[in-house]
């Protein structure tokens, strides 16, 4: 009797402490993989991986071209995980050996950084909207607030537009749709902090001769809680109905050959689990309503993601037809790499469409633009790197990567003018 007292004891405890906040996601021990993908057995046995989600976390997923796959590995699972590698003969390298050094090594503020917003560090949400408050207040003629809507969390998505002069043709910038690619967010502002300060000519002209419409963070919700709970978050955070994997990959989620040809997951659990509809997300649904009542107010529409260096055009839900402009499309991909590969750095970036270049994705915003809106200018940038930080980007890469940016968006949108689209 007593030992019953003290199991349900025991129990209620446990059941208490998992009510109560849970703390931050701790990354000790956690490496991540790059997997050489020779042959569809061993695809399936690196899929078979990927659906044991508390375990298993895929950074980058197969594509044909690489044949690689990028995986973190709970500390606990590295010996079976080694065992089953070497079973099917996947060949394997560690590109990070622990997550959690990589985690805080972000969190390090460069002690000559006293500034109360940059581009040395990383910030929150609050922290990037009051930068945005003050933006708004320091050019009142020339910048408006805009609202996408509202998260399922009830967080407010801003935007901000910049025009300089009435009857810009407008380029619409989406970034960090996915919530741990916090380098998508910091280069959005650093590019409109750039729109309206630099005295660069040809950045002027960039600012001057076009209406910028931009969402620094979409994912209001998913980046709150990559800051406050878990950095490695991806998805939105609304609860399934019946499963308790939370969160749908929002940039799975519009309605555009929505979850076909195996580009999204039908498991809840799957980091691109694609909703259980079209538009489940209120986050994606109200992106789609915002768009479509500005639909005409742009031309050219671009979705800020990491990691990879790639420009990626529609179409994503499948390599064996592409867009009636892709010829156009692939010239202003040879702009943005090759001017972004002729700075110092030599960033090489690729280029083509999502399915063609990288793989198979169904229900994107880039794709659901183009499609639907009839927008034939629509790109997803894949920032830095390849692998050796992937999400979790050292903050000294965060200026060098805005520049690249600026290099790359001036051939984009050059060239995109030099074939009529704007
Ligand atoms: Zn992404």
């Amino acid at each position: 009797m007593r030992l019953l007292w003290s199991l349900a004891l025991l129990l209620v405890l446990a059941s208490a402490a998992t009510l109560k906040d849970s703390p931050k996601a701790r990354y000790d021990g956690y490496a991540v993989y790059r997997l050489s993908v020779k042959n569809k057995l061993q695809l399936a046995v690196v899929e078979q991986l990927s659906q044991l989600s508390s375990k298993y976390n895929i950074w980058k997923d197969y594509d044909e071209h690489s044949q690689q796959v990028h995986i973190m590995v709970a500390p606990a699972e590295l010996q079976h995980f080694q065992a089953l590698v070497s079973l099917h003969a996947i060949s394997s390298e560690q590109i990070i050996e622990n997550v959690q050094d990589l985690i805080d090594a972000e969190q390090v503020t460069p002690a000559a950084d006293s500034a109360p917003f940059g581009w040395t560090r990383y910030y929150e949400l609050a922290e990037i909207e009051a930068w945005l408050d003050s933006v708004l207040a320091a050019y009142p003629t020339v910048t408006e607030e805009f609202v996408v809507g509202q998260s399922y969390e009830g967080r407010t998505i801003r935007g901000i537009k910049i025009s300089h002069k009435a009857g810009n043709p407008g380029i619409f910038i989406e970034s960090n749709i996915h919530a741990r690619e916090w380098i998508t967010s910091a280069s959005a502002t650093w590019f409109i902090n750039e729109l309206l300060t630099s005295q660069e000519p040809a950045v002027r002209s960039l600012a001057d001769s076009y209406d910028w419409h931009i969402v620094p963070v979409f994912n209001v919700d998913g980046f709150a809680y990559s800051h406050a709970k878990n950095r490695m978050w991806r998805k939105t955070r609304q609860p399934h109905a019946t499963n308790e994997c939370i969160g749908v990959d929002a940039n799975r989620n519009f309605d555009s050959h929505w979850l076909e040809n195996n580009g999204a997951s039908s498991n809840p659990c799957s980091e691109t689990f694609a909703g259980d509809v079209p538009g489940s997300e209120p986050e994606a649904k109200a992106l789609t309503e915002y768009l479509q009542k500005i639909a005409n107010e742009f031309s050219v529409y671009i979705s800020f993601h990491s990691y990879g260096q790639y420009l990626l055009s529609p179409y994503g839900h499948t390599k064996e037809e592409f867009p009636d402009n892709y010829d156009d499309l692939l010239q202003i991909g040879e702009a943005f790499a090759t001017a972004i590969e002729a700075l110092p750095y030599g960033t090489a970036y690729r280029y083509g469409s999502t399915a063609d270049v990288l793989y198979v994705a169904t229900g994107t915003s880039v794709d659901w633009v183009y499609n639907e809106l009839n927008k034939k200018v629509a790109f997803t940038i894949e920032y830095r790197d390849q692998g050796r930080y992937g999400f979790l980007l050292p903050p000294v890469q965060i200026l060098p990567n805005c520049q690249e940016l600026m290099a790359g968006m001036l051939a984009l949108i050059g060239k995109t003018q030099e074939l009529g689209y704007l």
